[in-house]
């Protein structure tokens, strides 16, 4: 029982229980010496007056501790790519044009379903394309501190030029430390101007190649399917560069790239694995949220059983509905599980009452 009564916090804090009974009265709250308080109430007392209380014997930290991988551990795996740029100058256009190379995507039943992210396997290899809005996303993601991507393809029409969203793709990529490729699209329109393009990318810190500079930038038309088998050769390139790896063989993490609630199958999410391998029927915690994977599904909607480092899969059967950039963590142990997304619900009711008790504590001190 995590109870303490009003008297031994009181105690604890070095201050007289009377101040602590007057507190909780200003906050709606009579109560007695003997009173017990419960954890969300006896932290916001707490931090009312300046300490933190925290629930005994419990470090999340602990339980999700990142175990270190053996050099040997390693496979190759996939990058994982989101195209960014302004709005109009053919992101989607362009993923639809990837989707055709796709080699999967032509066999039988082989229709891709939204799921936010897909794998596209190309003769030369493998690549994971984040499918979700832009740059959005990305900031959503990165402001969590979940870096999910590898390369960032950015996008900028060549009968428009550099617009305020490719700037602000530019300092995201540049904030992330993401290595950007230019494809410069729309080539096909009469008033395509590419060396227009590329002196204000170069305004921006985007030397091109052919200048001397370090940026590879791929003249492209997604409407008319020119460049992008070049684009995606030098995404690969880039990749390789990278030598991207994760160890498969162990229990898998990795970050929730978009989520929602599904009238016939409830919470559902995309969850892209970024080390160790998801299996069926595996513990997880997500966010505040835990449970056991259900079912899961891939770009395709096809059911399986595994996925490993940089596939994106759907995740159905969740116990809530988890926010884009939250941790997808497998662990050993549903107790475990249980306990740390228990201890995130509570971190942030406290986090929200403490808002609400703020406001209502300002609202009294007016009327004063
Ligand atoms: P997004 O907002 O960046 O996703 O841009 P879209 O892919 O929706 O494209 C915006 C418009 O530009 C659409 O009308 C596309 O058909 C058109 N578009 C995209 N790529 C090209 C291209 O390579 N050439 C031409 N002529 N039009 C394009
Ligand atoms: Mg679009």
């Amino acid at each position: 029982d995590e109870a303490i009564t009003v008297a031994n916090l009181a105690k604890q804090m070095g201050v007289k229980a009377t101040e602590v009974i007057k507190k909780l009265l200003l906050l709606g709250l009579p109560a007695n010496i003997n009173q017990a308080l419960d954890f969300d109430t006896s932290a916001l007392l707490a931090s009312e007056f300046g300490y933190e209380v925290e629930r005994a014997g419990f470090e999340e930290e602990e339980v999700l501790q990142v175990q270190q991988d053996h050099p040997e551990d390693l496979r190759p795996r996939p990058p994982v790519v989101t195209v960014m740029g302004h709005v109009d100058h053919g992101k989607t256009s362009l993923l639809d044009a990837i989707r055709h190379s796709n080699v999967i995507a032509g066999e039988a039943g082989g229709i891709t379903q939204h799921i936010g992210a897909y794998y596209v396997q190309l003769d030369t290899g493998d690549v994971v394309f984040l499918d979700t809005p832009g740059h959005e996303a990305f900031t959503a993601m990165r402001a969590r501190g979940a870096e999910v991507t590898d390369i960032v393809i950015l996008v900028v029409a060549a009968d428009d030029g550099v617009m305020q969203q490719t700037v602000e793709a530019i300092n995201h990529s540049k904030a992330a430390g993401v290595p950007i490729i230019v494809a410069i699209n729309k080539i096909d329109k009469p008033d395509a101007n590419v060396e227009r393009v590329k002196r204000e990318l170069a305004d921006h810190g985007l030397i091109p190649e052919e200048w001397g500079g370090d940026v590879t930038m791929v003249e492209i038309s997604a409407k008319k399917g020119i460049g992008i088998d070049d684009l995606l050769e030098m995404v690969l390139l880039q990749a390789e560069l990278m030598e991207l790896k994760a160890n498969p063989d162990k229990p898998a993490r990795g970050h929730v790239i978009e989520a929602k609630l599904d009238k016939g199958r409830g919470p559902v999410a995309t969850v892209l694995v970024q080390e160790g391998t998801l299996r069926e029927g595996d513990v997880y915690v997500c966010g505040t949220y835990s449970g056991r994977v259900r079912s899961m599904f891939n770009d395709r909607g096809q059911r399986i059983t595994v996925a490993g480092p940089a596939w994106p899969v759907e995740v159905v059967g969740l116990s809530g509905v988890p926010n884009a950039g939250d941790d997808f963590v497998v662990l050993a142990d549903e107790k475990q599980a249980k306990a740390v997304a228990e201890h995130r619900q509570v971190k942030q009711r406290e986090k929200e009452l403490t808002r609400t008790t703020k406001v209502t504590l300002e609202k009294l001190y007016e009327q004063i």
